[in-house]
This record gives C-alpha cells, structure tokens and sequence, in this order.
C-alpha cells in the first residue's frame, strides 16, 4: 500500500516547486496585452530581474526554455564561421556547444570530465595558444545541472583578463540564479543566459539573456542577427509588444511578479545564504550514509559544489530503484542520473539528483532526507545511521 497521498514534492533540479503565491497570481483572467495591468507590470519586471542578476545592463527576454536563451546569446554576439570556446563541466556545456555547432558557429571544447569545475588556466592556455585572436567569446555554465559542478567564474575572468584576450565571457546561471551567489558585474561577466522554472520559481517557457556594454557593441557589429532572437529591440521595448516580439506570456509574467516580490521580500543574499545552508544539510547527511553504504557525492571538493543541484551516485540499479520507491511509495520525485552513464551503467541507473532550488525550507529538505532513508531501508540499500540528525544539526547551526 501507497503512502504516497498528500502534497508531493518534485525534488528535481528544474522546473522546481511553485510557490502558491505564483500560482494564485497566475490563476487569472486573459489580460489586454496593449494596455492595462501587464503592460504597466513591464516596467517594473526589467529593474527586479537585473537586481537579481546584480547587473546595471540590460535584458531581452523571449518566450523560450534555456534552450532558446542559449541560442539567442549566441546569435548576438557570435557569427557564422567563427568560433568559440566551450568550457564544459557536464552534459548542459556540451548542450550549449550543439547548439552553437548548429548556428554554424565553430566550438572548441576544453572538457573538464564530471566531477570537476572549471580550471581557469586551461581556458587561458587555449586563449594563450589563440595568437590570431580568433576566439570570439568564452562559454561557461556556472553550475552544470548533471554533474552538480560549481565553477569559480570571477577566477575565470581573471584568468581571461590576465592572457588579454578580447572574448567575451558568456556564462550560463540557468540553474544557479537566485540560488547561488552571483555577481553579473561585479565578477565581469558580458552575457549571462537564465531561465524562468529554477530559482526563479515560475513554470518553464521565459528565459533571459542578459548583456553589458562590451557585448552590446559586439551586437553592433554583427552583420546579421536573426530577427527574432535580436535582443536590441527587446532590451530596448518600449510599448509591451516589443518585449517579446509579439504577443507576451501573459501568465508567466503574473507568476513571474509574484516570484519577483517574493525574491525581493526575502533579499538576494538571504536566499544565497538559506540556499548554502540547506545544500550543506544535505552535504551532511550524504557523508553519514556514504560511511556506511556505497552512496557518494559526485563532487567531492564542498566549495565546488552547487547549492542548488546534488548529483550522487548509489552504483547500479540502487539509483533508479530509489527514485521509483520515494516516487510511487512516499510522493517524493527525485531526479534522474543525466549524463552518467559507466561501463557497467550503460544507462546511468546507479546515479540519482536531488533538485533543492528555489521554494525549499528546512521542513522540505528533512522530510526528502528521512523519505530516501526510509526508501534505503525499504530496499536495503546499505547507509551509515544519524544522516537526518546531522542535516539537522547543520539546520540548527551547530
Ligand atoms: C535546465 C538547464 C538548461 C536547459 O534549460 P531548458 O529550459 O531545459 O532548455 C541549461 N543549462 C542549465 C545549467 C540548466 O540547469
């Protein structure tokens, strides 16, 4: 018998739980896309969502998932025939890279295999070795959603500035904004991809792509930018239509105001610090089971690790068998091993992801912990005791 009835908790690294808020705020009428309340809410959307990104420049935004964020970045700031170089910590580095194949845009890939950040000198030795200045931008995702790796991107601006090379630095914080420390400027970042369903708390089909001055120039230079994904006259809207090059997600902007309130309600920094302080309550108690079972965390070093993704490996099939017990016996969705395929795990069955972005409490985290504990025991899956003490201790500060 299921014990699964009540509120379920979909614990995947995106899209993440919705706040009621947002979904009351979306549970609307259609509004008038030409005047009204959206088109006087759009204002006000631009500024919050900068003060998230900590940037003073500016935003398009699209009707798209990261995907489309992803190409839309790329196709202002990089032209056909020229190249890039892709530094990749996971299955989304490789993702952006396709997608940047796809545009005709030739992509150099520093792979950094899956259980490690990136290393800045090895991005500054391939721009080092480019003596043409061929190299049009650095792309870097902050923190790769299947491996769980955190990158040190203002290390990695440095690392660019210190070889003077002209690229521009492009990052992807699709997992990481609003979850893990980021400083858009302060840090020298020229492009930053996000998306609306991570710790923005909004369902996925938004996503933004935020640039500085230097990328805007390069924007100006390029001799043909598709008209759709073009971020000048989104970035620069000004009548509602303009914002997404035609009619506006209504209802994810409603939710996304409401996500927006919440965010600035609690302050950027609270939700940095709530989010590390839940990732190491996790952290914790995946170091008491390991020490007594075959479970381990994919990234070993803590200050690579992401807050708001997990990625663990349990050996195969005790993954999936886990993933299917928390789901069907006790309402709790875990995520799926992406990228994690081993010799003898063709499909990747012995890794697992807990998703913690976003809409996440104390409550949230110690009920997942003690429901994949109990789906341990169910299975007898071996596991050191006292893990849900130990993530409550780190709750409790001590
Ligand atoms: C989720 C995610 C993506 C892809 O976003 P979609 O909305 O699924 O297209 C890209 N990069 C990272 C780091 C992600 O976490």
């Amino acid at each position: 018998m299921s014990l699964a009835h009540g509120r379920p908790y979909l614990a995947i690294p995106g899209p993440s739980v919705m706040p009621d808020a947002v979904l009351r705020a979306m549970h609307v009428a259609s509004p008038n896309i030409y005047e009204g309340d959206l088109p006087a809410m759009m204002a006000g959307i631009v500024p919050d969502l900068k003060r998230v990104a900590r940037t003073d420049g500016q935003v398009a935004m699209y009707i798209a998932n990261g995907h489309g964020a992803w190409e839309a970045a790329l196709a202002n700031t990089v032209g056909v025939g020229e190249e890039i170089l892709v530094a990749v910590t996971g299955r989304f580095g490789y993702g952006w890279a396709d997608m940047a194949e796809g545009q005709g845009i030739k992509a150099q890939i520093l792979d950094h295999g899956r259980q490690s950040p990136i290393d800045p000198q090895r991005v500054a030795d391939a721009l080092r070795a480019d003596t043409d200045r061929k190299i049009k931008a650095v792309l870097a995702v902050h923190v790769d959603t299947s491996s769980s790796s955190r990158s040190d991107i203002a290390a990695l601006r440095q690392a660019i500035d210190a070889v003077g090379h002209p690229a521009l630095l492009m990052v992807d914080c699709i997992a990481s904004l609003a979850c893990d420390v980021f400083e858009m400027d302060a840090w020298g970042v020229d492009v930053m991809v996000a998306g609306s369903q991570k710790g923005l708390m909004v369902p996925p089909g938004v996503s933004f792509v935020f640039f500085n001055a230097r990328a805007a120039d390069v924007r100006a230079a390029i001799a043909r930018v598709p008209r759709y994904w073009d971020w000048q006259p989104r970035a620069n809207a000004e009548f509602p239509y303009q914002y997404f090059g035609g009619t506006s997600p209504t209802h994810h902007l409603f939710g996304l105001r409401a996500a927006l309130d919440m965010i600035h309600a609690e302050g950027i920094e609270a939700i940095w610090a709530r989010h590390a302080t839940l990732a190491r309550a996790i952290w914790a108690a995946c170091d008491v089971w390991g020490d007594g079972g075959p479970l381990s965390l994919n990234i070993t070093a803590p200050a690579y690790r992401s807050h708001a993704v997990t990625a663990l490996r349990l050996g195969a099939p005790y993954g999936s068998a886990l993933r299917t017990w928390t789901d069907t016996e006790a309402g709790l969705v875990l995520g799926i091993g992406l990228g994690m395929s081993e010799p003898d795990d063709p499909d990747g069955t012995g890794f697992f992801r807990i998703g913690h972005m976003g809409h996440i409490n104390p409550h949230m985290i110690l009920g997942m912990l003690g429901t994949i504990e109990a789906g341990f025991i169910a299975l007898k899956i071996p596991h050191g005791s006292g893990a849900v003490s130990a993530a409550a201790q780190v709750i409790a500060g001590g």
